[in-house]
């Protein structure tokens, strides 16, 4: 495969799925799917789409590591081990994660590197081919380098009170979504409203900290506040474009209002290749073979369209965030296989530089405006 632009995924349930599932992502998809065969994992979760050796094959430079657990009221089962009953649970589930992270990196500081800083950004990103196709590829053929993970949390409830947001800052968390279902901060999928007194004093420490607001799962209402009342930066790290999802009952997507404000904070939306969320009426029984990768180019193709450019596209993929190979578009066997969106783009009129800057160069950008 012809893998010449530089990914960046904005969403990545990973911590989660080392915790519940025991994954290990220095290895391959292939080898966790052999490996769970037995297991009752891919009935919760998926065939997974990660691994260390497919982020190499794909060139996926750096990935937005979530801190994900669920409130129990949406409790998936018992055998999810990331859910809590209040507050206090939800910071030791959320901490968890992060320490998981560290650990990781720790253990594996040659496959993956935490990004906090700028100066790691450079460091994660200097081993990678050039983004661009024209300068070619290195003589020596595909080359190895850490996968840089920047600390996404998803659900703020781990937080217990503002002023405990310097922790986790200091700990490397950069962006912050408050919402998952409704949170004490704010309406959220399946759970509209709009923003909270509390969800107000989390933005306004946020804003203090520098920390890029993610709206995705936060419901219309309150993430229309939050552009206008949130100082910070703002993206979507994964959701998609409502218009084209014509009859969709959830709230879970943008609606044209949401991303044109996106658009004019100067955000960026991670586009999710997730089949329910391409096509409305798709079910599980209709097979990965009824979507196919265009309805993921249609939404990146609408989003660029409303903007009137390519510098607020992007990829979030939220693979293996409860869904895995089967849910996926029919060309997607793992991660890699996101560069299979190239051609499509380029069909659509789209230059190199515009599918560089839809593959990794928008986040890149923003992470570079916005890491310390
Ligand atoms: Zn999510």
């Amino acid at each position: 495969m012809t893998s010449n632009y530089l990914i960046v995924d904005a969403h990545e349930d990973l911590a989660w799925n080392m915790l519940a599932f025991g994954r290990d992502y220095t290895r391959s998809a292939a080898e966790t799917r052999r490996l769970e065969q037995e297991s009752d994992t891919p009935a919760y979760n998926g065939n997974t789409l990660l691994g260390w050796p497919d982020y190499q094959a794909g060139q996926v430079a750096i990935v937005f590591g979530s801190l994900f657990a669920s409130p129990q009221r949406a409790s998936p089962g018992g055998w999810d081990s990331q859910v809590y009953a209040d507050f206090e649970q939800a910071h030791r589930l959320y901490w968890g994660q992060l320490e998981q992270y560290q650990r990781f990196v720790d253990r594996h500081s040659d496959q993956f590197q935490l990004v906090k800083t700028y100066s790691d950004l450079k460091s994660a990103l200097a081993g990678w081919r050039k983004p661009l196709p024209h300068y070619g590829l290195p003589p020596e053929g595909p080359q190895s380098s850490p996968v840089g993970l920047v600390i996404l949390m998803e659900g703020a409830e781990g937080v217990r009170k503002p002023s405990e947001l310097e922790d986790w800052w200091e700990m490397g968390v950069r962006i912050i979504g408050p919402a998952w279902i409704g949170t004490r901060y704010c309406g959220g999928t399946h759970e509209p409203g709009p923003m909270t007194k509390d969800g107000w004093a989390l933005l306004e420490r946020m804003q203090d900290l520098h920390l890029t607001l993610d709206i995705s799962h936060m419901d219309e209402k309150a993430a229309l506040q939050a552009l206008d009342g949130y100082s910070g930066r703002v993206i979507a790290s994964h959701a998609n474009a409502k218009a084209l999802l014509k009859g969709i009952e959830t709230n879970r997507h943008l609606s044209d209002r949401v991303i044109q404000k996106l658009v004019d904070r100067d955000g960026v939306i991670g586009v999710v290749p997730h089949n329910p969320f391409l096509r409305v009426d798709w079910k599980a029984s209709d097979g990965k073979a009824a979507v196919s990768l265009s309805a993921v180019a249609a939404q990146i193709d609408y989003i660029c369209q409303l903007a009137g450019n390519a510098r607020h596209a992007g990829l979030g993929s939220d693979f293996d965030g409860g869904f895995g190979y089967g849910a996926t578009p029919a060309e997607i066997n793992t991660v890699a296989d996101l560069q299979k969106l190239a051609p499509l783009l380029q069909q659509k009129g789209y230059t190199e530089v515009d599918i560089a800057a839809i593959f990794g160069q928008n986040w890149i950008k923003l992470l570079e405006k916005t890491l310390p």
